[in-house]
């Protein structure tokens, strides 16, 4: 680990203008349950860090005009447990009870999470899927980013290096509509998830109103299949068409070897999560 200076500024603003001071040469730190690691093993080697230990507030978890607003500095923990976040979104309450572990949860910020951008986190398919999205502070000024455009690739975000996470926005599930968070993970319970699937579903009448279908741990970003979307919705759904459909999902995902598992077997299980969790929300007995 190399030397660095730590700074412990009282605000966001503060914070902002020190990232804007050391202009990329300076990492935020907020629970440090990542960033840790990384300084540990060398992989990034800052100057200076920002510790936002000392802001107060932006961790409050809120509801208004049809989403939930999350600051950036509540815990992972302080969503898994919300009651407001179990009414609105109750996917994202899973969600964020499936991360690491409860130590790891008490620590780890939202903001931290989901400026980490590692593609086998559990939030961002549910996030992707609810069309949530962020907003980032900096001291050129505030922007709204889709969570949709956020993430590029491995541990990359279009955000700037002096850009922070302050808020993230989650518009309220469907009135009405199923859910799943199928994480597997076959080594201990607290691992990152070999493969992972978001779902929402809502029936009328027997055909499929609305279906959503996040993917994580399947290339370098979480991903929506929209092409298994489109195929599904309008249908009556069985097992054999949701078997079909799930299969526009191998030519979307690009999985890699870890020790997770091989890529040819994340490849192959995601058609089959993909499937699984579409008869979980759209109450098909599987076959
Ligand atoms: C043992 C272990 C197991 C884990 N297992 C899982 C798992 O199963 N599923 C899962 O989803 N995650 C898992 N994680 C990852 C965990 O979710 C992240 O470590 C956590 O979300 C990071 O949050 P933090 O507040 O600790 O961020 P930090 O470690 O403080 O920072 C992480 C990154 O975000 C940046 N950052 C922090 N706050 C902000 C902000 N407000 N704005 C902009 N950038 C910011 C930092 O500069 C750094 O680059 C695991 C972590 C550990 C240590």
């Amino acid at each position: 680990m190399n030397d660095f200076h730590f700074h412990t500024p009282d605000t966001l603003e503060e914070a902002a203008a020190l990232l804007a001071q050391y202009d990329g040469n300076a990492k935020l730190i907020a629970g440090g349950t990542a960033l840790t690691t990384l300084l540990k093993q060398s992989l990034v080697q800052p100057e200076h860090l920002v510790s936002l230990h000392r802001v107060k507030g932006h961790d409050a978890i809120e509801h208004s005009g049809g989403a939930l607003h999350i600051g950036a500095l509540a815990t992972q923990r302080s969503v898994e447990r919300s009651e407001t976040v179990k009414q609105h979104a109750p996917l994202l309450a899973e969600a964020y009870r499936r991360v690491a572990t409860v130590r790891v949860r008490n620590v780890a910020t939202v903001g931290g999470g989901i400026a980490h951008a590692d593609p086998a986190m559990d939030p961002p398919p549910s996030l992707l899927i609810l069309g949530a999205s962020v907003k980032l502070l900096s001291s050129k000024g505030e922007r709204t980013v889709a969570l949709a455009d956020l993430y590029t690739d491995y541990y990359e975000t279009t955000m700037e290096p002096d850009e922070i996470v302050t808020e993230l926005e989650v518009p309220d599930q469907p009135a009405g509509s199923s859910w799943t968070y199928i994480k597997y993970l076959p080594r201990t319970a607290d691992d990152y998830a070999t493969v992972s699937v978001a779902a929402i579903g809502v029936l009328d009448g027997g055909k499929v109103a609305d279906v959503r279908v996040g993917l994580g741990a399947l290339g370098p970003t979480a991903i929506r299949a929209t092409a298994l979307e489109d195929a599904v919705r309008g249908t009556t759904p069985t097992h054999d068409s949701l078997h079909e459909a799930s299969q526009s999902v191998l030519e979307i995902v690009d999985p890699i070897d870890d020790p997770r598992g091989s890529a040819g077997y994340k490849r192959d299980m995601s058609a089959v999560f993909a499937r699984r969790a579409m008869e979980q929300v759209l109450g098909v007995a599987t076959g």
